[in-house]
């Protein structure tokens, strides 16, 4: 199993643990996944912005 399905799988079960927050980059629009635990700081992983909007998924 890679990394990446491991993570949709947490995600998707809801009960990883970890409570992931997805944000979108401001300035390049790449959306990815974040534990809100580790919020401060975060910044874009594809461009280094710190510019990022949360998204809310229903
Ligand atoms: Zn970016």
């Amino acid at each position: 199993m890679s990394l990446v399905s491991a993570l949709k799988d947490a995600l998707a079960s809801g009960d990883g643990g970890a409570d992931a927050v997805r944000y979108r980059c401001g300035e390049c629009g790449t959306g990815f996944d974040r534990a809100r635990t580790r919020m401060v700081r975060t910044r874009c992983p594809d461009c280094g912005s710190a510019d990022l909007r949360v998204v809310e998924e229903p």
